[in-house]
């Protein structure tokens, strides 16, 4: 049995990625994240940062939580929160899907959609939500706390405890490499920390979505982007306190066109109905097996539940208005026999 709903975060199945692992001759394997209460990696964020703010003694009974987040961040900590008897309030840009924010709303975080501005402008939604966090402190009798997901370091020390512990045990300790994409870097980076104590000679790959920077700066040194891509969650245009002092093996740019047929294969194909940015980390993950040769054992992560993107990245119009391939079975009608 169960306490409570926070003991249900992490301990997620390892699941074997069929098409992938025939396709490069090597045992890919997916960390099936979207499994955790809030359907996605993020509810370990979540827990990780709020538990890291208790133990420093910064949260109070029915404090809040401000945060600045794509949506997964949001309902990883609303769903702590609520176990706990804390508030969020949550600051979201308004391009992120439909079915994140009802999510939100549902699980009855305080949502503010605000426009999609890039990080350098100060009405940018990370931004917003510090001068928020700031502003409740000072005036909300309980107080309040900014989780500031990207430079709290309590999310890669979670991800290096916990997720990097978990794919050591899962696979015996036959892991020979990792990849993902960034968000916020807490998982690749902690994830990295915790394999490479383990096994130095592990490979860790970045894949990163067109439209990020991390591509360039870990290639060139240069933080440069080119492009864009539908998938949310990931895409990062600068080195996060999360990112300090890592480096990954590999860097590897997926445009969509590559990451796209993986997602809508793995529903027909293995019943598994996933997000976009897991696209790219199993893109990620075949590209590092056809690096490393065949008979590896290369983890990747399963982000989040497709569903959440119904709206966009299972929704033919949308994907023609992007000017991207829409999948026959998609499309296709059963009649009905009359
Ligand atoms: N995939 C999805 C769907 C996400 O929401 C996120 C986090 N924003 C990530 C991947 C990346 O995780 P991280 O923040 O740990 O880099």
């Amino acid at each position: 049995m169960q306490p409570s709903v926070i003991e249900t975060i992490g301990n997620t199945p390892l699941i074997r990625l069929k098409r992938a692992s025939e396709e490069t001759g090597c045992e890919i394997y997916g960390k099936a994240e979207f499994m955790n209460p809030g359907q996605s990696v993020k509810d370990r964020a979540g827990l990780f940062i709020i538990r890291d703010a208790e133990k420093r003694g910064l949260l109070r009974p029915g404090g809040i939580i401000v945060e600045g987040t794509a949506g997964n961040t949001g309902i990883g900590l609303t769903v702590v929160a609520k176990a706990l008897g804390y508030r969020t309030v949550i600051v979201i840009p308004e391009t992120q899907s439909q079915e994140k924010k009802d999510a939100l709303r549902v699980l009855g975080a305080e949502l503010i959609e605000v426009p999609a501005v890039p990080y350098r402008n100060p009405n940018n939604y990370v931004k917003i939500s510090g001068r928020l966090a700031a502003e409740l402190a000072r005036t909300d009798p309980n107080g309040a706390i900014w989780a500031n997901q990207f430079d709290n370091v309590a999310n890669r020390d979670g991800h290096r405890a916990t997720t990097a512990q978990e794919i050591w045990r899962q696979t015996e300790g036959k892991v020979d490499g990792f990849a993902s994409a960034i968000g916020t870097g807490g998982t690749l980076a902690g994830v990295a920390d915790g394999l490479r104590e383990k096994k130095p000679g592990v490979k860790i790959a970045l894949a990163d979505p067109m439209g990020a920077a991390l591509f360039s700066y870990y290639t060139t040194g240069e933080l440069k982007s080119e492009g864009s891509s539908i998938t949310e969650g990931i895409g990062q245009g600068r080195v996060t306190a999360n990112l300090t002092g890592f480096s990954p093996d590999f860097s590897y740019q997926i445009p969509d066109a590559e990451a796209l047929p993986i997602v809508f294969d793995l529903v027909q194909e293995e019943g598994l109905c996933l997000g976009g940015s897991t696209g790219i980390n199993i893109a990620g993950a075949v590209r590092l097996a056809k690096e490393m040769g065949p008979g590896h054992v290369i983890v990747t992560v399963l982000a989040d539940y497709g569903t959440r993107y119904q709206s966009k990245l299972f929704n033919p119009a949308f994907l023609r208005e992007k000017g991207l391939p829409v999948p026959g079975w998609m499309e296709k009608e059963v009649a009905i026999p009359v």
